[in-house]
């Protein structure tokens, strides 16, 4: 069985701070936000990671659609970032797919920090 932390808060094994449903797609407020708005775009199937949506690109694509949607829901209107942390390298923690979206403030130039 799945129990990533993502898993538990998609069964109700563990709260979140919830600022969008759909049929496909949960956004949650990130537990350690990196940036006054840092929200997570979580498939409420498990998918491990971008090569698991072979079968399924429409809803790798779905996933960018909503992230934009829920940006100008939250008044991102200067822009903000998304970012996916992909294996070891890339720094992902949780196996379940999700991509960041971080804005609210002019972002640093930088993608990685040291
Ligand atoms: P990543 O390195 O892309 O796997 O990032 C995982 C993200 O999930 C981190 O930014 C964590 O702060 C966030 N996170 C971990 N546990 C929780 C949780 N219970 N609720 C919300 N966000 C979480």
């Amino acid at each position: 069985m799945i129990t990533d932390v993502f898993c538990k808060i998609l069964n109700g094994e563990l709260k979140a701070d919830v600022v969008y449903k759909d049929d496909d797609f949960w956004v949650i407020k990130d537990i350690n936000p990196q940036a006054p708005v840092h929200l997570l775009i979580v498939p409420i199937r498990h998918f491990l990671n971008i090569e698991d949506f072979h079968k399924d690109e429409e809803l790798l694509g779905k996933a960018l659609i909503v992230a934009d949607k829920v940006a100008h829901k939250q008044g991102l209107k200067n822009g903000y970032r998304l970012i996916i942390n992909e294996g070891d390298h890339g720094g992902k923690l949780v196996p379940h797919f999700h991509i960041h979206l971080l804005g609210g403030k002019r972002l640093g130039p930088k993608l990685v920090k040291e």
